[in-house]
């Protein structure tokens, strides 16, 4: 991947001791805060109580004000499109830049995933544990520690700098990133002066270990939909019928078989894999973070990596039909499942929805019927590395860390990338985060790093010491 064509020079050490200094006296207050937002069960999904949302993004703003340096800090939705409903409330303030310095955005989100089953978790989720160095508890890490990481390294900031910090400075948590992002565009369009910035920093990403840290730069898309075989107009007794006509079952999984090789690649024609070079990772490694069981070997080809960064994958995440409980001696007349395929970068999400359904309409088993609805797409990204932004970030994190980060790919999506890039297309794109790899976001027993947490803080309080030395 590109480096930096800016030539950088390190940051005044005594900004940078200063700095440390004020992180570190923080932190107790930093953890204490973060634990209190875990315990708000923030949920953003449309089944869950919408009061937790709020109190959420009330609790936050609340930690945005702390800093001192945001005269108005707002709780704010915008609508859905014209769909007459309301998007979760974020919090947004706004600090101008005085002349001739850099303005920028920071980005986190205060809403988690469900917690699935708590019989799942080692402690409760909305109850933050601290065992050794981590934190436990949903949102800990995803993205809660990403708001922490704002509010405590502007603290730090304040108390270094003082009040006449000259670097603009634009705050947006969302509170719908777990859902889709459904308002982000509406919001963007609503807020845009509030929100418009020279450096955009998203923290909502990982790193590569606990000790070396990492800058995203180039993101897969996702497209998914629901997808429904039909082959009966009604259920009938398998004794009666079985043999002799196609179940909605059957049908179905030999549909699905069709996605993968005999390998285990994407086999769907029209998926674009991107060529790049890729740090190394051993099967090993793979094995532990996955939890790869004995005897069962990874899928696909190429280098590890590349797998997960620039090449498609398909997976079925979840299907209705009766449970092994409920089961009878039926042939289903119908089943549908969902499908999460996840595109390369370099492709659109809307020429890979192309390829997927001309793939599964035209392999409709036994002449099956094929319905696909609900489809949701979000773009893959890659960042310009080309920046000064990015040799500010680069240096913040080696300064922060005692590391230089490594510039990486990721599995994942964060499909409102696109919309910030097309709306600030002018804009640098920073995407950092608190994640590593023990995290397990959207997993039970969510977990954030201290460690990691405390050198995140200390990189972006040096990249805005540096932004405000900028102009
Ligand atoms: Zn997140």
């Amino acid at each position: 991947m590109t480096v930096s064509q800016h030539p950088v020079s390190p940051t005044d050490p005594r900004t940078v001791s200063e700095l440390a200094e004020a992180v570190q006296g923080g932190l107790p207050r930093t953890i204490a805060d973060l634990s209190s937002l875990v315990r708000i069960p923030s949920v953003s999904w449309d089944a869950y109580d919408p009061s937790h949302v709020a109190a959420s993004a009330h609790a936050v703003a609340e930690l945005v004000r702390s800093t001192g340096l945001f005269d108005e800090v707002r709780v704010s939705s915008a609508p859905i499109g014209d769909s007459g409903t309301t998007g979760q409330p974020a919090v947004l303030a706004r600090r101008a830049a005085r002349e001739g310095k850099p303005t920028v955005l920071l980005y986190a989100h205060h809403d988690v995933q469900p917690q699935g089953d708590d019989a799942d978790w080692d402690t409760p989720p909305f109850e933050p544990t601290l065992k050794g160095d981590r934190l436990y508890g949903r949102g800990a890490s995803d993205d809660k520690a990403g708001v922490m990481t704002h509010v405590a390294a502007l603290r730090a900031v304040h108390e270094v700098l003082g009040d006449d910090l000259g670097v603009g400075v634009a705050l947006f948590i969302e509170g719908e990133e777990e859902f889709g992002s459904r308002s982000f565009a509406d919001f963007l369009r609503q807020h845009h002066d509030d929100l418009e910035a020279d450096v955009i920093v998203v923290a909502d990403s990982d790193n590569w270990s606990t000790t070396v840290p990492a800058i995203t730069v180039g993101l897969r898309g996702n497209v998914t939909f629901r997808l429904t075989v039909r082959t009966l107009a009604h259920a009938s007794h398998s004794g009666m019928l079985g043999g002799a006509v196609p179940d909605a079952m059957m049908a179905m999984v030999r549909l699905l078989g069709t996605f993968h090789d005999e390998v285990g690649s994407v086999a769907v024609a029209g998926l674009e894999s991107r060529d790049a070079e890729h740090p190394e990772q051993t099967e090993e490694t793979l094995r532990e973070e996955s939890g790869l069981l004995d005897g069962v070997a990874p899928i696909g080809t190429g280098p590890l990596l590349s797998r997960v960064w620039s090449q498609p994958s398909i997976t079925v995440t979840g299907i209705d039909a009766p449970s092994v409980a409920n089961a009878s001696n039926t042939l289903l007349p119908e089943v549908s499942v969902r499908v999460s395929a996840r595109i390369a970068p370099g492709q659109t999400a809307d020429s890979a929805y192309e390829a997927l359904e001309a793939h599964v309409l035209g392999r409709a088993p036994f002449g099956a019927h094929v319905e696909i609805t609900d489809v949701d797409k979000g773009d893959p990204f890659l960042v310009d590395t080309t920046g000064w932004a990015i040799a500010d970030a680069t240096v913040a994190m080696t300064e922060g860390w005692g590391e230089a980060p490594l510039q990486t790919g990721i599995g994942g999506s964060i499909p409102f990338i696109a919309d910030l890039v097309r709306t600030f297309p002018a804009a640098q794109i920073l995407v950092t985060g608190v994640e590593d790899p023990d995290t397990r976001a959207h997993s039970p027993n969510e977990s954030q790093h201290l460690g990691v947490l405390h050198r995140a803080v200390l990189s972006e309080a040096i990249l805005l010491a540096r932004l405000d030395a900028r102009g």
